[in-house]
């Protein structure tokens, strides 16, 4: 089938909740990924970084099919061989107490939110039903009704209620905003380190320090996002690194598994995890063998072929080149690691049509609000893979 084909059948068939390029991908490796013609693209989204490892990594899909070969699913009434080996090699990375594992990053944020509320209740003393959990303006924590209740984004919200109560909203970056809204019922505050599907927004530097500070103070627990930040995104591991702080809660996923596999991670510390009880949390997929050894391969490679350090270099150099396009269409050019943002002027009429002249260029990538274009490849990517981009980048924006 050719490209208007499959995009004629999936729009009669399939929900729109979507607008995607008119892009139809076959096959990817590394850095790289090719249409159903045959065309080649640079992919600078990496599925809003979940293949930060790059496409089909061979030691991931060499895990992958090992696994697959021997045994996928026990669910967790019985106990399999890869979940301690996952637990184990996930918190010596990251330095962390306890794994509670699921599939979507939007499970981890409510696995996170469940645990949070019950440790108010069992461990803080707040009055059953009180619990309250800051949030930031601007917030993307995924697409659940929960999570939905406490989005600023209309488009997100409208039409879904009604909402789940119990989430404070105050503005990102703001601290004194962060201490008023804290009461005796606060149990926690949840931020993304970097606010991604908002437009790469960094906060004020000092400001995750201050919010630990204030959370360690008020007897908070603090929940960082880390679904799109962590894993070597940002630079380094986790983005927590760049204010040298270590949240009460991580969340990450994504590229936990490299993009072969849905995998998120609760990461904790052991007060809070040990509120949960067997019985009252859980997931049919959650710890699966499968998704273990494909998420123990994802987190080897990243390590063992040094993607952090090259996102480092690589995304500073890609920013660096980015700031120094001389074009008025270009607003401001943010970012840290491989996580960057060009935002557009007025002028410039919209980042859709420049995302779609990228994509003849070769250059995949994908607008985000109406005037922001986010460049994110994978961790993987060379100096002169950067370089190639940001020429393109240049000619498209010169018209
Ligand atoms: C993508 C994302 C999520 C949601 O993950 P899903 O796997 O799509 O449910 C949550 N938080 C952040 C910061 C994300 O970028």
């Amino acid at each position: 089938m050719r490209t208007e084909e499959f995009i004629k059948l999936e729009d009669k068939l399939g929900a729109h909740n979507y607008k995607p390029l008119d892009v139809v991908l076959t096959k990817g490796a590394g850095v790289w990924v090719w249409d159903v013609e045959g065309k080649k693209y640079l992919d600078c989204l990496s599925a809003y970084s979940a293949v930060n490892q790059g496409h089909c990594h061979p030691k991931i899909m060499e895990a992958m099919v090992e696994q697959a070969s021997k045994l996928t699913l026990t669910s967790r009434a019985f106990r399999n061989d890869q979940l301690a080996f996952f637990y184990q090699e996930l918190c010596e990375l990251t330095n962390s107490h306890k794994v509670l594992p699921m599939n979507s990053g939007a499970e981890a944020v409510e696995s996170a939110i469940k645990t949070v509320r019950k440790w108010g209740y069992e461990v803080k003393g707040v009055p059953r039903g009180q619990a309250e959990i800051i949030v930031c303006s601007e917030n993307f924590h995924g697409r659940t009704l929960s999570i939905v209740s406490f989005s600023t984004d209309p488009k997100s919200r409208d039409g879904f209620g009604p909402f789940t109560p119990g989430f404070i909203v105050v503005p990102f970056g703001d601290i004194d905003a962060l201490e008023q809204a804290m009461t005796p019922n606060t149990v926690g505050f949840m931020v993304e380190p970097i606010q991604g599907e908002a437009g790469v927004i960094i906060p004020p530097a000092g400001y995750l320090k201050a919010a630990k500070a204030l959370c360690e103070k008020n007897n908070v627990i603090l929940v960082l996002d880390e679904i799109q930040t962590g894993l070597g995104r940002t630079g380094k591991l986790l983005a927590e690194e760049h204010e040298g702080i270590e949240a009460d809660l991580t969340l990450v996923g994504k590229a936990l598994s490299g993009g072969f596999y849905p995998v998120s991670a609760v990461l904790s510390n052991t007060e809070v995890m040990d509120v949960l009880q067997p019985g009252e949390h859980g997931s049919t997929f959650g710890g699966n063998p499968l998704g273990c050894a494909v998420s123990r391969a994802a987190l080897k490679v990243l390590v063992e072929e040094k993607m952090v350090e090259n996102s480092e270099k690589m995304g500073a150099l890609f920013l660096e080149k980015l700031q120094q396009i001389d074009n008025s269409l270009i607003k401001e050019v943010r970012g840290r690691g491989l996580m960057i943002a060009m935002e557009l002027s007025e002028e410039a009429g919209g980042a859709r049509q420049y995302c779609l002249k990228l994509k003849e260029k070769g250059l995949l990538c994908k607008e985000t609000h109406d005037h922001i274009i986010r460049f994110a490849p994978p961790l993987i990517i060379t100096k002169e893979q950067v370089e190639w981009a940001v020429d393109n980048i240049t000619g498209v924006m010169a018209g």
